[in-house]
């Protein structure tokens, strides 16, 4: 089974949203000579929403952070953000009430591309926001490779922010682990520690502990590590941010990815090293999904309800 966003890449729905303006999607269009063509000048968000339990309401994980966050991607890049947070949300809604179905979750992507200027001058960004359904049964557990591709140093390409430039690396290191019958990769940073996989972040356990790569060791600042910290202390299991040696990570009890679309997937397999499958990572896997439904309140994770299923029947005007 594909594990990543690959499901999404095969869909073609009906709108996207330009600059907050409903577009058909096949006529979103970009020029060949934008800077986000030919400098890689593009930051973006990869937002789920989620249906609670009964199907009644459906509400975004994190929109706050995800927007904070895209604005310091953006900020560090020198690319304007010309809209508010609510702006930001209600370009979500207007799109997820065009394209959510009962049942299905959706997964958003918010591009904010470089259309105009050059070298840092007289930039300008069009925002698109794309969304595709989310289906997904219970993943098998992970098998993973250790690349031989390298995450830059920060002064190189800085990996805490979000942007398309880190992705190079990323594709080649899963194209890489791919060749040798592994579902992804994992990047090892400049002094061999990990730093993450190709489009999630690293999660080990060892003796009840759980851990994760802080961003100074080259990985996105990732909202799921953050929400994954919440559910260790709910369920008073001890987190921490810390380096990982490559050993490590081998030697772990237990390893899983963290991201967005990832959630909490488990790996049971690293180069040959076998982990646990029924420890303390799926114990958070399972809270983290209750959290994400609606089921139990986690302090410090956010969920914002944005379409009720009794909006979404509802007739629309146009
Ligand atoms: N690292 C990379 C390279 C990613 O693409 C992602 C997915 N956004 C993550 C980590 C996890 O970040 P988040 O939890 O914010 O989705």
């Amino acid at each position: 089974m594909a594990h990543t966003a690959s499901l999404s890449q095969l869909q073609s729905p009906p709108w996207a949203l330009v600059n907050g303006s409903l577009v058909p999607y096949d006529d979103v269009r970009i020029h060949i000579s934008a800077e986000a063509l030919t400098r890689a000048l593009s930051v973006f968000e990869g937002v789920k929403g989620y249906w609670n339990n009964a199907g009644t309401e459906f509400s975004l994980r994190g929109p706050r952070a995800h927007y904070d966050r895209l604005c310091r991607s953006a900020a560090l890049l020198h690319i304007p953000i010309t809209f508010s947070y609510s702006e930001y949300v209600e370009g979500l809604a207007e799109l997820g009430r065009r394209l959510l179905v009962p049942e299905r979750d959706l997964w958003f992507r918010t591009t904010l591309y470089v259309t105009h200027g050059h070298w840092g001058e007289q930039t300008e960004a069009d925002l698109v926001v794309t969304a595709f359904t989310q289906q997904k049964p219970d993943p098998a557990p992970m098998r993973l490779g250790v690349s031989t591709w390298r995450r830059a140093g920060d002064v190189a390409l800085p990996t805490r922010v979000k942007s398309s430039a880190n992705y190079v690396v990323g594709r080649l290191a899963r194209i890489e682990v791919r060749r040798l019958g592994y579902d992804d990769a994992i990047l090892l940073n400049e002094s061999g520690r990990v730093a993450e996989a190709t489009g999630a972040c690293v999660v080990t356990a060892s003796g009840g502990r759980v851990a994760s790569p802080p961003t100074s060791e080259g990985c996105l600042d990732s909202i799921t590590v953050a929400t994954i910290g919440e559910v260790c202390r709910d369920l008073g299991v001890p987190f921490e941010r810390r380096p990982l040696e490559r050993t490590e990570l081998l030697t772990a009890d237990e390893c899983g990815l963290a991201g967005t679309i990832t959630e909490l997937t488990l790996v049971d397999e690293i180069d040959g090293y076998t982990y646990d499958s029924d420890g303390v990572l799926s114990q958070v896997r399972r809270r983290y999904l209750e959290a994400m439904r609606g089921e139990v309140t986690l302090p410090g994770t956010e969920l914002v309800p944005l379409i009720t299923a009794e909006e979404l029947a509802a007739p629309r005007a146009s």
